[in-house]
């Protein structure tokens, strides 16, 4: 049997499928990008794709810790106008 690999999610630490998380990469060029294709090279971190970790995302501010980097927060802010909806 093939093993999938589980994701962990940065906000509520959930485990599961990489196709229930969004991806958000870090680029070699040290830009944060969200990975829509999931096929972005670089580091990745992983938010659950509901709007409650979304929101929690932006609230706590919490890929700053994931990369350990100050992120914008117009990134902040395309993770919620294209996720943070429904
Ligand atoms: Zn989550």
């Amino acid at each position: 049997m093939k093993t999938i690999p589980q994701r962990t999610c940065i906000v509520c630490k959930q485990k599961g499928d990489k196709s229930n998380f969004v991806r958000i990469v870090k680029t070699p060029s040290g830009e944060i990008a969200i990975d829509k294709t999931g096929k972005l090279n670089g580091r990745g971190a992983y938010v659950c794709d509901n709007i409650e970790c979304i929101k929690k995302v932006q609230k706590t501010h919490a890929l700053n810790r994931a990369f350990k980097c100050e992120i914008s927060d117009e990134v902040y802010q395309k993770l919620v106008e294209d996720y943070g909806k429904n």
